[in-house]
């Protein structure tokens, strides 16, 4: 599928005489539509809620447009429990699914009501001491081995961190109900970027069986399963889109073919996805600053990997397009890089665009997930502007760039005063 930005090079001229590039531009229209389109997916699930995943883009105000979209947070940390208690998300609107846990953390979590996922068996005792548990409580899963679609492995459980072995989930949950925890979820997370629409369906699949076990075994009142994130989002233009709405009718038809016959019909569907819910809805608007001819054609950009460092850590691909050359041939070969002090900072590598000329505005499609979050400030690159594309084509500057002042903030330079 060819994939355009969503702003055009007219839009970026009058944003960059008030937003020095580079920046972060996120689409209202494109996430409302999107989360619109989540919840009609699983509209026939009663108690369905999306979890947005907050690691993925902690911004304040877009939270508050996937809230007003009906979507709850999935939160893994204090910092982003306490902006998700600011934004006005309340109690069960929050699920709380971290791992190696500090106690802060489970203490806040706790005092929120939000609705606590345990990463492992030794975290209920740990968590005694510090609050009490509520009456619905989730566990994570770990099935171990291989997770395959169709003979592919598409992850490897039994070397991941996360989740606990089934025995030990029935441990955990028989622990808790004699603690008179009445309601219960379990959870997995066994897939990342999967561009399949039967991720989501496989693993209900095997969440809901074990449901089954659990309430038939422990005599417990399960009260929802949580799919987690890993729907994939078209970061390449060959990437078949994922259709949310065969997704969502995949689940059904595993439920209808599992729960129902058990009398499970009450229990809800949640989900934790991050990246397909913003990813698209997000680019990062750079400015060609200098090129470069030795071995290569190099173009260098005034963003980094301090601004996207998906290209730099994993070699993932992200699409870049030259405004107002979209329909240019693309008959030139470039590596296009940031600025660090590492060669890994690249942002395509051998990638055929039209040609570039100093001064050109590059869109870096799909960073509304994962992108600014991941920022640091190595080699003293400071983070970028987030800005809003409103609905009506205002822009909104929902984050400042740092300063100076905010990179040495954490130090006390007045003792070297001269
Ligand atoms: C990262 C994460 C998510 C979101 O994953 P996406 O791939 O962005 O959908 C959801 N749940 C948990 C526990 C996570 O760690």
């Amino acid at each position: 599928m060819e994939k355009k930005p969503f702003v055009t090079l007219g839009q970026v001229q009058e944003m960059v005489k008030e937003y020095p590039t580079p920046f972060h531009l996120y689409d209202e229209k494109g996430i409302r539509e999107n989360a619109r389109k989540v919840n009609q997916a699983f509209a026939w699930n009663k108690g369905f809620k999306e979890y947005f995943a907050v690691k993925a883009t902690p911004n304040p105000y877009l939270m508050q447009i996937l809230k007003e979209e009906g979507v709850g947070v999935d939160c893994s940390s204090y910092t982003e429990l306490y902006l998700s208690d600011q934004v006005g998300f309340h109690g069960q609107d929050i699920m709380f699914s971290s791992n190696v846990t500090p106690a802060e953390d489970f203490k806040l979590a706790s005092d929120l009501d939000a609705i606590i996922n345990f990463d492992d068996i030794t975290h209920l005792k740990f968590y005694e001491k510090i609050a009490p548990f509520h009456e619905t409580m989730c566990c994570r899963y770990n099935p171990g081995g291989d997770f395959a679609i169709h003979n592919q492995i598409m992850y490897t459980p039994k070397d991941a961190k996360y989740g606990m072995t089934k025995e030990q989930m029935k441990d955990a949950f028989r622990y808790m109900k004699e603690k008179g925890v009445k309601h219960f979820g379990i959870h997995a997370f066994l897939a990342s970027n999967t561009i399949t629409e039967e991720y989501y369906p496989k693993l209900a699949k095997i969440l809901f069986e074990l449901a089954v076990e659990m309430k038939n075994e422990l005599g417990v009142h399960m009260a929802f399963v949580n799919l987690s994130g890993g729907v994939g989002v078209p970061y390449r233009p060959e990437d078949k889109p994922n259709d949310i709405m065969a997704i969502g009718e995949g689940v059904r038809k595993a439920y209808e073919e599992i729960l129902v016959p058990e009398g499970m019909d009450d229990l809800a569907i949640y989900t934790e996805m991050g990246r397909f819910m913003l990813a698209p809805y997000g680019c990062l608007v750079t400015q060609a600053i200098h090129e470069k001819h030795i071995w290569k054609e190099y173009i260098g950009v005034d963003a980094c990997a301090a601004n996207l460092m998906r290209p730099a850590i994993y070699g993932a691909y992200h699409h870049i397009t030259v405004l107002g050359k979209e329909d240019a041939p693309c008959d030139h070969m470039y590596d296009v890089t940031g600025g660090l002090c590492e060669n890994c900072d690249k942002f395509a590598i051998d990638r055929m665009l039209p040609q570039i000329e100093i001064g050109d505005y590059l869109v870096i499609h799909d960073t509304g997930a994962h992108g600014f979050s991941m920022g640091y400030n190595y080699n003293g690159k400071l983070r970028s502007a987030e800005i809003l594309l409103r609905e009506d084509g205002s822009t909104q500057m929902i984050r400042r760039a740092e300063t100076k002042e905010d990179y040495f903030a954490t130090l006390d330079l007045s003792a070297f005063e001269k």
